[in-house]
């Protein structure tokens, strides 16, 4: 068994007190904002001897406005085996390294997890420096459940494989959060409506932290008739969510909703009134939560 010390004993070493020898920190950085660098991650991008990036020029603009001069070395998906070991290497000989990726926290569907596993594996200490994923920022603010959440990723490109996958994907009991390029958002949510139900709730979170930042909620089927009328520009970044399987987006019955509306009246958390609701009604209690959630929001 391995551990590291780094994240609850800040020392003065290379440096910064934040970074210590022979360790690789995990660094996430911005999905928009600059603003939402932390200070910390500033500290160990200045304290480290080198940055693993997945674009050095890309991570040039980051570090250019952080005033961090340091050296970049290449770590993308095409060389991440070979570069991998490189930095194992110079971990090996105490140097210490931040690793980071193009916007968000690293090895979050992007590179990153097969450096982390060699370290892992060979016992070097890796430490997260926690940040921004845009993920973890669209569920926040998503009102949907995030016990669970089963986060996918991005989908197939390709029309069966996705259709596939949405369909072993349509009975999971979990918030289902995916990524999607702006040339395939309008396709995967009209798909997703097809596969797993027009009627269920989603949302669509789009440039989080960003000028046009958006968090449009609705049902399947309308966020894809949205999509295609432009109310919803299929441009930017998305990170595209979908209530869980399982007690839908359908309205309560008549009697759930009384209970339901009865039990907010009276101040019940929101937790207690899913429990309480779906114990006498055939409903999830992760759909009775999102419904609360969603009244709550209700003028
Ligand atoms: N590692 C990153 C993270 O922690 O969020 C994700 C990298 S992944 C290659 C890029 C995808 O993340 C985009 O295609 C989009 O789906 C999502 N994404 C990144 N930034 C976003 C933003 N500002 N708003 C919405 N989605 C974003």
């Amino acid at each position: 068994m391995s551990s590291s010390n780094a994240g609850s004993r800040p020392v003065e070493a290379g440096g910064s007190r934040w970074v210590d020898p022979g360790h690789l920190y995990v660094v996430a950085t911005p999905i928009g904002n600059l603003a939402d660098i932390s200070a910390r991650a500033q500290s160990v991008l200045e304290g480290v001897d080198f940055i693993a990036c997945e674009d050095t020029r890309h991570a040039r603009v980051l570090l250019d406005h952080l005033g961090v001069r340091k050296e970049c070395v290449a770590l993308h998906e095409h060389n991440e085996r070979g570069a991998s070991e490189a930095i194992a290497r110079r971990l090996a000989a105490g140097q210490s390294a931040a690793l980071i990726s193009d916007a968000g926290t690293p090895a979050i569907s992007d590179p990153g997890e097969v450096l982390v596993r060699v370290l892992v594996d060979g016992g070097v200490p890796v430490v997260p420096v926690p940040g921004a994923s845009a993920v973890i920022a669209a569920l926040s603010a998503s009102g949907l459940p995030a016990r669970p959440f089963w986060f996918e990723g991005f989908l197939p490109a390709q029309d069966k494989a996705r259709r596939d996958r949405l369909d072993r994907l349509a009975g999971v009991e979990a918030t289902l959060a995916f990524y999607e390029a702006p040339h395939r958002i309008v396709k995967c949510v009209a798909v997703a409506a097809d596969r797993l139900g027009g009627d269920r709730r989603a949302v669509l979170a789009r440039e989080l932290t960003k000028r046009f930042e958006q968090v449009v909620h609705g049902t399947l089927m309308e966020l894809a008739g949205r999509l295609t009328e432009g109310t919803i520009p299929a441009r930017g970044e998305f990170v595209f969510l979908v209530a869980p399987a399982g007690g839908s987006a359908e309205p309560p019955a008549a009697e759930a909703e009384a209970l339901i509306a009865a039990m907010i009246d009276e101040g019940v958390a929101p937790k207690t009134i899913a429990r309480v609701v779906s114990r006498t009604t055939s409903l999830s209690r992760n759909a009775i939560y999102a419904e609360v959630l969603a009244r709550r929001k209700e003028p």
